[in-house]
């Protein structure tokens, strides 16, 4: 059986090292969106509360629903807002203010830049108009960066911007709301913090995406994915292994089969530049619904112990490669 690990330790230095820049345990939100970035929704959840953490944010309801028993605050990014005492919902458009229910906690998700989700900054006085006329109540105030991990003034222009809406909520008479606009790049690049709290995901899991220019906070990966050996076969010179017989074998030499595949959300990629495995042994040929083929004997092979080298293998981004991973293999915490 394909199997994932959870290393306590890295994540526990992850969560010190971004709690060092906010000043405080207390203003870390642990995103925990798509199973916890496929590190499995339940597991995460349990071990950053007994980390201390005591607010989280998740894509839907469902999600909250597993975990509200384990954080103060739980952030639903959407979805209609009800009332509830742990769950508070993200108001993307002017339209979920008008569907949410009357007492339910709303944060307002502004755009200042990123023109994805949130309100229009020219459409802020009547969401503010409307949250209080539907007696909602404001209890956050957000916005989302969409340059935190590259150089370059973007990320300083959308922080003002987002300065001035913060001006603007209070000069409307609310108080009591909590503000927020940091994701993992944005915290880790920063050198003063002070805001009510951080939306921290992928730096938490232990990667830093941020340009090797910036100053690094070491962050060290949580996840490791391991794979268990199916069959092993003696093959000859010129034998061809898989769909396709995409990889010839150049000299005699023992193949085996190992339990993961793209059924597994493990990535499929280009057969003709194998992915390189966490102990550095090629993936021969093209990777199967539920195998891939290595030249080993172990029983178990490491796959995958640093997402962000397997995503530059795979050309794309750590994020992906974690979400992917179906959330049927078994977790467990080492
Ligand atoms: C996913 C998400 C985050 C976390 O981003 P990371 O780059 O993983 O730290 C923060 N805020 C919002 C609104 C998100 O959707």
């Amino acid at each position: 059986m394909a199997t994932i690990t959870i290393n306590k330790d890295n994540f526990c230095h992850n969560l010190n090292q971004i709690a060092l820049k906010t000043g405080s345990i207390d203003k870390v939100a642990i995103v925990l969106k798509d199973n916890a970035y496929g590190h499995g929704l339940e597991i995460m959840a349990q071990l950053a509360s007994e980390l201390g953490i005591q607010h989280a944010v998740v894509k839907n309801r469902d999600e909250a629903d597993v975990i509200r028993g384990l954080f103060r605050t739980v952030l639903i990014l959407g979805g209609q807002a009800v009332p509830d005492e742990t769950c508070s919902y993200a108001i993307n458009t002017l339209d979920d203010i008008e569907k949410a229910q009357k007492g339910a906690r709303v944060e307002l998700k502004v755009d200042t830049g990123m023109h994805r989700n949130g309100i229009a900054i020219d459409e802020l006085d009547r969401a503010l108009e409307r949250i209080a006329d539907r007696e909602l109540v404001l209890f956050g105030l957000m916005t989302h960066f969409r340059s935190s991990d590259e150089l370059g003034s973007e990320f300083f222009w959308q922080k003002k911007q987002f300065e001035s809406v913060k001006t603007k909520v209070k000069a409307a008479g609310f108080t009591g709301f909590r503000m927020h606009s940091h994701n993992s790049a944005a915290i880790l690049r920063s050198n003063y913090f002070e805001e009510d709290l951080v939306r921290v995901g992928i730096g938490a899991y232990g990667y830093n995406e941020l340009p090797e220019s910036f100053d690094k906070a070491e962050l060290k990966p949580v996840l490791s994915l391991y794979a268990g050996k199916i069959a092993t076969k003696r093959l000859k010179k010129g034998d061809r292994v898989g769909y396709g017989g995409d990889f010839e074998v150049p000299c005699d030499m023992q193949v085996s089969t190992y339990d993961l595949g793209y059924g597994d959300g493990w990535c499929r990629g280009d057969s003709s530049q194998p992915y390189l495995t966490a102990e550095g042994l090629p993936v021969l040929g093209r990777v199967s619904m539920d195998f891939v083929s290595i030249a080993s004997h172990k029983e178990v092979l490491c796959i995958m112990n640093d997402a962000q080298s397997a995503a530059k293998q795979f050309g794309t981004i750590s994020y992906e490669i974690t979400t992917a991973l179906s959330p049927l293999i078994t977790r467990s915490v080492v």
